[in-house]
C-alpha cells in the first residue's frame, strides 16, 4: 500500500500536459494558460481625470479664487489643451489630462459663474488623477503559465487588445461504472439491486475540473464483456472506472486493464475512504480506477483524478488543488487507524463541522458537505483547534 501523498506524487510524474491550443479570450475562461503573458501597455495607458471636474495646476488654484475656464477635455479623444496660470479645463472621468495640469477637482467642490469657477477647496497635486502605469507597468507579468484564467484575468487580457491566448488542451476523458447489481436511472431496481449513482457524479466532477466527458458507460461484472468496454475506454486521454478495483471474486477490472497491455502504476492507497484505488497507463492515455462506494469514487476523484486533470490542461503549482481553508474545528475528531482519513463537513463562519456518516457507502452527507478534513494516522484533533481544510463549490 502506497502512502496518499506518494500516490498523488507518483501520478503527477506521470501526467504531462496536452499540447496547447490558441482560443478567443471568451473560450479561455477557466483554463489554463500556456505562457507567460506580459503587459503589452501600460495601464493607465496615459494619464487621465477619475473624476468629472475641472482640471487645474494645483500651485496656481487655490479655495475662493477665481479661474477661466478655458475649455472642455472630453473623454475619448486628446484635444492636446493646454493650462496656463489662472486656468480651468473641464474635463471628464477617464478624459486625458491637459499640459500644464497636475490636479482635478471635482465638479461637487467648485462654484460655476458662466465660464468661471470658484473652487470650493485647495486642489492637491496629483489629486484625482490615474497616473499612466500606476496600476500596470508596460512588461510587467499578467498571466503566468499555468494560472487559470478567470473572468476577471479576461479583463486584463482584454485591456491589452490582446484577442486570443494560448492555453492547455481538454483532455477527453470515459466514464466506465462497473457492477452487476447497478441499474441505470431508466430501469427499476430489483431487490438486491440499487441505481447506479456513481457515473454521473464522476461526469459532473469531470467537467468541474474543465475537462470533456466523450464516452459515459456501464458494464456487467464479466471479464470478457469488460475487456471490451474497457478498451473502448482506453482510447482517451483518460479512462475512469468505478468499482471492481479490489480482491473481490467479482471485481475484474485490474486484471482487465493488465489483460489489455495498461500498466499498473499503483493500486491501493493509504486512505480512508478510498483505498482500493488504482492509476496506470496505457499508450495513449492514464488509467484511474476509484473504488465503486460513493464517497471513495468522490474523494479519490479529488485527491487524484482532479489534480491529474488540471496537470494535463497546463495548471500548475497550486492551481492544481483544491483551496485551502484554515478554520476553526466545531467538534473532536480523531483517527485511530493507520491509514490517513478524509472527513467530509461543512465548512461555515463557525468553522468546519463533519456531516453525515463518514462510511465509504454514505451518500448523503457528502451531498449536504463542502469541504474535506484530512486526519493523519493516529491524529487526534480538538474543538476550537485551527485546521486546513479543502473547499470546492
Ligand atoms: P465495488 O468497488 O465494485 O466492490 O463496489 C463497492 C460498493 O459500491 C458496492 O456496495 C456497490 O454496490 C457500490 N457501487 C459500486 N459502483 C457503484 C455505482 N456506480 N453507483 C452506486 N454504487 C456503486
Ligand atoms: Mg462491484
Amino acid at each position: 500500500m502506497i502512502s496518499e501523498k506518494d500516490a498523488l506524487a507518483a501520478i503527477l510524474n506521470k501526467v504531462q500536459p496536452l499540447p496547447s491550443c490558441s482560443t478567443p479570450l471568451l473560450g479561455a475562461l477557466d483554463r489554463f494558460s500556456a505562457r507567460d503573458i506580459f503587459a503589452r501597455l501600460p495601464l493607465p495607458p496615459f494619464d487621465n481625470s477619475a473624476m468629472d471636474g475641472y482640471a487645474v495646476a494645483a500651485e496656481s488654484s487655490s479655495a475662493g479664487k477665481r479661474l477661466r475656464v478655458k475649455s472642455e477635455q472630453p473623454a475619448g479623444e486628446d484635444r492636446n489643451l493646454e493650462l496656463k496660470p489662472g486656468e480651468a479645463i473641464r474635463i471628464f472621468t477617464g478624459a486625458p489630462i491637459p499640459a500644464g495640469a497636475d490636479a482635478v477637482i471635482m465638479q461637487e467642490d467648485v462654484e460655476r459663474l458662466g465660464n468661471e469657477i470658484i473652487p470650493k477647496v485647495n486642489a492637491q497635486p496629483h489629486e484625482f488623477i490615474r497616473r499612466k502605469g500606476s496600476d500596470l507597468a508596460e512588461g510587467q507579468k499578467i498571466v503566468g503559465l499555468g494560472e487559470r484564467i478567470r473572468p476577471q484575468t479576461l479583463g486584463v487580457l482584454a485591456s491589452q487588445g490582446l484577442a486570443e491566448i494560448e492555453v492547455g488542451d481538454v483532455p477527453r476523458v470515459a466514464i466506465i461504472s462497473t457492477g452487476n447489481e447497478l441499474v441505470p436511472l431508466s430501469g427499476t431496481p430489483k431487490r438486491g439491486q440499487i441505481y447506479e449513482s456513481n457515473s454521473i457524479m464522476l461526469h459532473a466532477l469531470t467537467e468541474k475540473a474543465g475537462a470533456a466527458v466523450v464516452l459515459v458507460e456501464h458494464c456487467a461484472d464479466d471479464p470478457a464483456a469488460l475487456k471490451q468496454t474497457l478498451q473502448r475506454g482506453m482510447q482517451n486521454d483518460v479512462l475512469i472506472v468505478s468499482g471492481g478495483m479490489s480482491v473481490g471474486d467479482h471485481d475484474f477490472v485490474k486484471p482487465g486493464l493488465s489483460s489489455l497491455g495498461a500498466a499498473i502504476d499503483l493500486w491501493r492507497v493509504a486512505m480512508r475512504p478510498g483505498k482500493p484505488c488504482l492509476f496506470g497507463g496505457a499508450a495513449n492515455g492514464s488509467i484511474f480506477g476509484l473504488p465503486g462506494n460513493p464517497l471513495s469514487a468522490f474523494c479519490t476523484f479529488l485527491k487524484f483524478v482532479r489534480p491529474a486533470l488540471l496537470k494535463m490542461m497546463f495548471a500548475a503549482g497550486d492551481e492544481l488543488f483544491l483551496p485551502k481553508v484554515i478554520c476553526s474545528l466545531t467538534c473532536d475528531v480523531e483517527n485511530d487507524g493507520d491509514r490517513a482519513h478524509y472527513l467530509h463537513g461543512d465548512l461555515r463562519v463557525a468553522g468546519f463541522t463533519p456531516i453525515g456518516r463518514q462510511e465509504s457507502h454514505a451518500l448523503y452527507g457528502l451531498s449536504r458537505a463542502n469541504a474535506l478534513l484530512r486526519i493523519g494516522p493516529g491524529a487526534r484533533l480538538r474543538a476550537g483547534e485551527n485546521v486546513a481544510v479543502e473547499v470546492w463549490a
